[in-house]
């Protein structure tokens, strides 16, 4: 194991040199077990289609192997390495070498075994792609790029008249944008809102929906004050059964059904009965009364 971390052993010291001579390991590691022989294994990607010359198998460009890199020669200063790989389909070999000559890569024998070749180039196949290539060249990317430095022309043209127009753009949206401020903060002053409450924008649409809200809760509180109004004037009807008005509220409040067939069964004098009603709530809660009573003569009739 190499010298990963910075843990040195306690019998170290500095005479022995750096922690890897130390131990007698590479810094690579493993991937240096054969730097005596000028090898070094490295990740090798393959730069084009081969096939393999021991099983004939075709290997597709790009497929990875750990290669045992060398330097061969040189090119004037420039090194030749090779990289021998063994094929991942058989146990053959194959070496590919760098071609610093003409930037590229080449596949050479390997010394006792057949070695892959590189894949027959077709001549017409090349001729059409580079033709497709121009074409594409002509009839797509030259009109674009025109048209695009003509856009670029025309908006650099006179930045002056167009940072004009822009600013005075800008100049206006502020002072609208101000105006609505101002609006907005004495409208939270008049109704002691927060300051950082934000205000709906006032427009149709917020209006429609204002109005809408206002129609609902209107409709609602209708319907409220008239479910109210029916339970007082039942128990306004439930009164007469006992015999004080002004203490009963409670009682009669726990027995309506009785009060209510005690007042169905003496229905008969009616007018009797409101006039005496008339006279026991109008003493104390007149407003209360007077409402409950209108009210609770339309109950009686339509009961
Ligand atoms: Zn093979």
């Amino acid at each position: 194991m190499q010298g990963f971390n910075k843990y040195y052993p306690p019998d170290w010291d500095p005479s022995k040199g750096g922690l890897n001579k130390y131990q007698g390991k590479h810094a690579l590691g493993d991937r240096a077990r054969k730097i005596d022989k000028g090898i070094l294994i490295v990740r090798f990607e393959l730069p084009f289609n081969i096939w393999c010359g021991t099983c004939n198998n075709h290997i597709g460009m790009g497929v990875r192997y750990n290669a045992e890199k060398k330097k061969i020669g040189n090119y004037y200063s420039t090194p030749i390495y090779s990289f021998r790989c063994k094929c991942h389909l058989c146990d053959g070999w194959f070496e590919i070498q760098t071609d610093p000559k003409n930037t590229a890569y080449v596949v050479t024998e390997d010394t006792d075994k057949e070695s892959g070749n590189a894949p027959p180039l077709d001549p017409l196949v090349a001729l059409e792609k580079t033709t497709e290539a121009e074409r594409l060249l002509n009839e797509v990317q030259k009109p674009r790029i025109e048209s695009l430095q003509s856009v670029s022309e025309h908006y650099n043209a006179d930045p002056y008249t167009l940072s004009t127009r822009v600013r005075k753009r800008f100049r206006e949206d502020k002072k609208v944008e101000q105006k609505k401020r101002a609006a907005d903060d004495t409208l939270k002053g008049r109704y002691g809102l927060p300051s950082e409450l934000a205000l709906v924008e006032d427009d149709d649409k917020a209006k429609e929906e204002a109005k809408e809200q206002w129609l609902k809760a209107n409709q609602e509180r209708a319907l409220r004050e008239s479910a109210k109004r029916r339970r007082i004037s039942s128990e306004v009807i439930s009164i007469p059964g006992s015999s004080s008005t002004s203490s009963s509220l409670s009682s009669s409040r726990a027995t309506p059904k009785a009060g209510l067939s005690s007042a169905s069964s003496k229905s008969n004098p009616l007018a009797s009965l409101r006039a005496r009603i008339l006279q026991n709530t109008a003493a104390k809660h007149s407003s209360l009364a007077f409402g409950s009573i209108s009210s609770g003569s339309s109950g009686l009739r339509k009961g």
